[in-house]
């Protein structure tokens, strides 16, 4: 494949875009999940609110599928009309070429009802991207209590959701302790058990924050995935995203027959980077038995069953002195490496914070992930190796394109 797929392509060209404001735009969102950032109006823009910002929905999909996040840009030429009645289309300026059908992943019902013990299901852990149902009852990460010799934290660098604060203490997680207490599972397994009959949902994707000893993380995992099993009663796909795990403890995990694939994310190809941007993991697992889990993993569950995300673009951060080339060199190769050992990488954009002023800064991101995309595809078809539809899929890959390349046709681009 020399260049993407047609909805490959529309959906990059929306990633970075966005859409800008409008008045269906914001009729959207009183229907649709709502969106973590909202719309920050521009200076001299017109907006029809009267207010700094605005509720925007989150996920949008074409009508093939493909979801793609809602990034707002008051630049974008990229604008939404039509309603919730006569369905909603994306407009590219006066392009009458680019007239889109797009539909907004909706709010779910659950979402506003409570658990039996008078708990709102919005916070028991359970979230929807698109077809995947994620849990995460124990979202507080131990790196950030960790100090390293320059007593900044130890967590990931780009990493701004795992603080264990105020915001996930109703999880009633505690620091160093794999187990929950028991109503933080019940509220997840009700939770989960709705919205497993309110729409078809084709993964269950476990995550959690780290913990210092990777066995007792095992440990944490596979009590979640045993509470998951327990309403997951059409056998929905499980997918553990814990971080890399020990030998034995992959062998409990395997035969306890509780999860289907598995999900260790390396973050970035490279010991040099690793160290940088992963301090915690290097200190606590290190970087030669990451990838050892891994392939430890493979040998379990089979090639084209493991996984591990990379932050795509968190190479071009200035502070790593690489031009977007050379970034995107060095993440192919690790493309190929993970490939050859049957792991298959999959690339969340990262949206450097540093080099913004920068003129090229988003042409040179969209190079590199353009060039990752297709060069990956090339790899994962010299190997045999396609994302597998219980793992993920381009109905809940918002930020990841992997499932939309494997799915063109030959012959598309
Ligand atoms: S392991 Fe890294 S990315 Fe994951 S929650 Fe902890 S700090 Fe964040």
């Amino acid at each position: 494949m020399k260049s993407l797929p047609e909805s490959a392509r529309l959906k990059l060209e929306l990633m970075f875009d966005g859409v800008r404001y409008s008045d269906a735009l914001g009729k959207a969102a009183e229907h649709a999940f709502p969106n973590f950032y909202p719309y920050r109006f521009h200076e001299g823009e017109e907006n029809p609110t009267g207010q700094p910002k605005a509720t925007i929905p989150y996920l949008m999909a074409f009508d093939d599928g493909t979801m793609m996040r809602v990034k707002g840009n008051w630049k974008s030429p990229w604008k939404v009309v039509g309603d919730r009645a006569r369905g909603y289309r994306l407009h590219n300026g006066d392009d009458i070429g680019s007239d889109l059908a797009i539909e907004f992943d909706p709010l779910p019902k659950w979402m506003q009802q409570q658990t039996s013990d008078g708990f709102p299901m919005a916070q028991a852990g359970v979230s929807l991207h698109g077809d995947m149902a994620v849990i995460n009852i124990a979202p507080g990460c131990d790196y950030f209590l960790e100090k390293g010799a320059n007593g900044h934290s130890m967590r990931c660098s780009f990493c701004a959701y795992g603080a264990p604060n105020a915001r996930v203490s109703h999880y009633q997680q505690v620091s160093g302790q794999p187990g929950l207490p028991d109503i933080t599972y019940q509220r997840m397994k009700e939770t989960l058990s709705l919205a497993l009959q309110d729409r078809a949902i084709g993964h269950i994707y476990l995550v959690a924050g780290s913990l210092t000893d990777w066995r007792l993380e095992a440990d944490r995992f596979i009590e979640v995935a045993r509470h998951v099993q327990e309403v997951n009663q059409h056998r929905v796909p499980v997918t553990c995203g814990s971080g890399a795990l020990p030998k034995e403890k992959l062998l409990e995990l395997h035969g306890l027959g509780l999860v289907d694939a598995v999900c260790f994310n390396l973050e970035i190809w490279g010991k040099d980077l690793f160290e940088r941007v992963c301090p915690g993991k290097q200190k606590f697992v290190g970087y030669e038995n990451w990838i050892q889990s891994l392939e430890d993993a493979v040998a379990l569950w089979g090639r084209g069953r493991v996984y591990s995300a990379m932050v795509a673009g968190i190479e071009l951060e200035p502070e790593f002195e690489m031009n977007w080339e050379q970034a995107a060199k060095r993440a192919i190769e690790g493309a190929d490496a993970l490939c050859r050992k049957g792991i298959i990488p999959i690339y969340s954009l990262y949206w450097p914070t540093g080099g913004q002023d920068h003129p090229d800064y988003l042409s040179r991101l969209r190079n590199y992930f353009e060039r990752l995309n297709l060069e990956h595809h090339a790899i994962r078809q010299r190997e045999g190796l396609e994302v597998w539809g219980g793992f993920m899929c381009h109905q809940c890959a918002y930020m990841q394109m992997e499932c939309d390349m494997d799915r063109a046709k030959a012959g598309d681009a």
